[in-house]
């Protein structure tokens, strides 16, 4: 027997397995649920299964969207600038440096360790849309780490024979490291002076 009743058990061990989050925080969130109002807990709740439910994949970015498309997709201001980037979380970094364009989202990026090839990633419909769209410029924005950099190699190989302008982000991203955790500035700086590739 634990020393909590059985739910409380359950729901710290559930919180555990979150990001960010230890032991000591689930403990600490799982207090704080009990003592909270009953409304608040239950809405809550409904949130989290309204999550499961309501966010999809956008079918031409495969950001996150609420319908079929993103609200980045549905914005007719956009330049027909694509960025690629491996995760939600990076395109969001770069939406912080006030970038006009337009996303992919690979979700991923392609990794031998990891065993992850160029068809489980959005690749293939990076390339639909660079037939269909009217596509101006595509900016590889992948993680300057070895994986990332050799998905950005591997789809300006495939992007090569297009005609399209291909760049990547400039100097200025430390290698190694990831978007996620690059202030905007410098982030900003990296995408004025992309390189051609
Ligand atoms: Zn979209």
């Amino acid at each position: 027997m634990g020393i909590y009743p059985e739910i409380i058990e359950k729901l710290i061990e559930k919180l555990e397995k979150l990001p960010g989050i230890g032991p000591k925080s689930a403990e600490r969130i799982v207090y704080y649920l009990i003592g909270e109002k009953d409304e608040n807990v239950i809405s809550l709740g409904q949130t989290i299964i309204s999550l499961k439910n309501q966010v999809k994949l956008c079918k031409r970015c495969f950001n996150f969207a609420e319908k079929e498309y993103c609200n980045i997709c549905l914005d007719n201001k956009r330049e027909n600038i694509i960025c690629v980037v491996e995760e939600v979380k990076d395109l969001i970094s770069i939406e912080k440096t006030n970038f006009k364009g337009r996303y992919h989202v690979l979700w991923g990026r392609i990794s031998l360790l990891d065993n992850v090839k160029p068809e489980q990633l959005k690749i293939k419909q990076l390339i639909e849309r660079v037939k269909n769209e009217k596509v101006e410029e595509i900016i590889i924005a992948t993680n300057p780490t070895v994986e990332g950099e050799n998905t950005a190699t591997y789809i300006s190989e495939i992007l090569k024979n297009t005609g399209i302008k291909i760049s990547k982000l400039a100097i200025g991203v430390p290698i190694g490291s990831e978007l996620e955790y690059i202030d905007s500035q410098t982030l900003k700086k990296a995408i004025e002076g992309r390189k051609e590739l």
